[in-house]
């Protein structure tokens, strides 16, 4: 059985969990420091607040031993604010979080009152997938070995990065299991016979 951490500090994470529950996937919450002596297999950074999340995570002395995870090659999925708090850089914002993949990222990037829609759009390599956008950032920007996945109107909403995949939409927001199965296909299985 294969285990999967979601960030549970602040924000959309019982959606992930619900998600993965549905679909015969263990995801438990990672509420606290001691909740990482336990291992899994990989990590979902969920949408929320990543100023806030970001925070939390110092406070919580979490994001020390986080970040050497997913430095080490830890799987990980962010959405959202997920995946701001991955990117190496926020546009016109000196903020870096994990700071991990070669990503710049606008955040609120398609304004804060008007910024939740939905859209149905090919992502790299599963077809037509329904995108939730949450005040959602989008990625300006992909640098070294980063993949672009997924691109909306120019804009770029999901990417990869050797164990890093983020999506600037909520699939757990939708009845579509394809990206997280997707995760857990590429990048976690592969991982577990290392
Ligand atoms: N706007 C949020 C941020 O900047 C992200 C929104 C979301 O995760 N739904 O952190």
């Amino acid at each position: 059985m294969i285990d999967i951490a979601v960030l549970a500090v602040q924000g959309a994470f019982e959606e992930h969990i619900k998600h993965l529950k549905k679909h015969g996937v263990n995801g438990f919450e990672l509420r606290q420091k001691s909740d990482l002596d336990r291992p899994f297999d990989g990590l979902i950074l969920p949408g929320g607040e990543s100023t806030v999340m970001g925070k939390l995570l110092h406070q919580l002395k979490m994001f020390e031993p986080l970040r050497e995870k997913i430095r080490q090659g830890l799987p990980v999925f962010g959405t959202c604010a997920g995946l701001i708090l991955l990117a190496k850089t926020i546009e016109k914002d000196d903020t870096v979080h994990f700071g991990v993949m070669d990503i710049t990222v606008r955040r609120n990037g398609y304004g804060r009152q008007l910024g939740s829609f939905r859209r149905t759009a090919p992502m790299s390599p599963l077809g037509e997938i329904p995108m939730v956008f949450i005040r959602a950032p989008y990625i300006v920007s992909v640098s070294g070995k980063t993949e672009v996945l997924a691109t909306i109107d120019e804009r770029i909403v999901a990417a990869r990065e050797g164990n890093m995949l983020v999506t600037s939409f909520h699939p757990e927001l939708t009845d579509n299991f394809s990206v997280h199965r997707y995760f857990l296909d590429t990048m976690v299985r592969p991982h577990l016979s290392d």
